[in-house]
């Protein structure tokens, strides 16, 4: 029996391989994948197969114009696709802090996300790189993880309630300004170095960082965006199953919804390709009605 997992990257839109549809997938642009699904009603799937189809970011294209739900998608290899609808997936970018030595280490020693990393870094020693208000609340979360917490404020504010909290949580707080992260001789993180010249020894280092959907190669279709509070994220607009103000085109996963994980980045998926699917069902309906109509003028 024939299932996703034998089309490596070739994925249609989630929610949509039990109906027979030509679905292409694009992936940075260059990689062009295509099937046709021949569903039959044979289970040809399975809820892994969702949640491995989004992480994947299906139906991600990079489209420069939508007309009359008609999109012309030219590739970075020079080729170009048609297809009726869009499915927009192409995820979130994290933006660090500019601190010295912190990138390398990103989804490492860097982490930030406690219900992603949280098992990996339990009883480390973990600093916390304020960014802001937000860092607050990522302390606290990350307490429930070590014993082992040092938050650096780096010039945010931190005023006297939520100090009396950290000290409550045995938080220890740093103002001096942090010149760099520093590297273990061994790999990882060594530890955070100080203005002053102070090491202080750190396995982990959290920091909340600025989440930005994918936008590359989507300018023209004006998709709407929106922006977090406090500067803290910017996504596409979306409302039910993922509809966007432009006709014929969805967005879903995390270029949508910035703190969506895998569940619910398929799940997105999965309801975005299934409102697409009823919105080609209505539209071919159209087009015979039309066909059929014309063809009774003519005679
Ligand atoms: C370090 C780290 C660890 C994580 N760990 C976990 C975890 O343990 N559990 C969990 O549930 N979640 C975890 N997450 C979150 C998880 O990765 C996301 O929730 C999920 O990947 C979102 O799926 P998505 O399909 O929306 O986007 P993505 O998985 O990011 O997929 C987007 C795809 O679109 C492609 N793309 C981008 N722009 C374009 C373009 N212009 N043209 C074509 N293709 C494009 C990208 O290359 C990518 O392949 C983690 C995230 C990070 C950063």
């Amino acid at each position: 029996m024939e299932t996703w997992f034998d089309v490596p990257g070739g994925v249609p839109a989630v929610g949509v391989d039990h109906v027979p549809r030509e679905v292409v997938e694009v992936v940075l642009g260059v990689a062009v994948q295509r099937r046709i699904a021949e569903g039959r009603g044979a289970c040809r799937s399975s809820w892994a197969g969702l949640g491995w189809a989004a992480w994947r970011g299906v139906g991600a294209p990079v489209a420069t114009s939508v007309p009359t739900h008609r999109t012309v998608s030219p590739l970075a290899d020079g080729r170009t696709l048609s297809a009726r609808r869009l499915l927009v997936a192409t995820g979130l970018r994290d933006v660090l802090p500019d601190v010295r030595g912190l990138a390398g280490h990103w989804g490492q020693g860097v982490v930030h996300c406690p219900y992603c990393h949280g098992w990996e870094v339990r009883d480390e020693p973990i600093g916390i790189l304020a960014v802001g208000p937000a860092s607050v609340h990522h302390a606290l979360l990350f307490r429930q993880l070590t014993d082992d917490l040092v938050y650096f404020t780096r010039g945010t504010d931190l005023d006297e309630d939520t100090r009396a909290r950290f000290a409550a949580r045995g938080i220890r707080v740093v103002d001096t300004p942090v010149s760099e992260v520093v590297s273990a001789e061994g790999g990882g993180i060594g530890g955070v170095r100080l203005s002053g010249g102070d090491l202080v020894p750190r396995r982990v280092l959290a920091v909340a960082t600025t989440m930005r959907a994918r936008t590359e190669g989507l300018d023209e279709l004006h998709l709407p965006m929106r922006d977090l509070p406090g500067g803290t994220g910017r996504h596409f607009a979306t409302g039910a199953a993922g509809a966007t103000d432009v006709p014929g085109v969805w967005v879903a996963g995390n270029a949508a919804d910035l703190s969506a994980q895998v569940g619910a980045s398929a799940a997105a998926g999965a309801l975005a390709g299934a409102r697409i699917n009823a919105d080609l069902a209505v539209a071919d309906t159209d087009a015979a009605l039309d066909a059929a109509e014309r063809g009774v003028t003519r005679v």
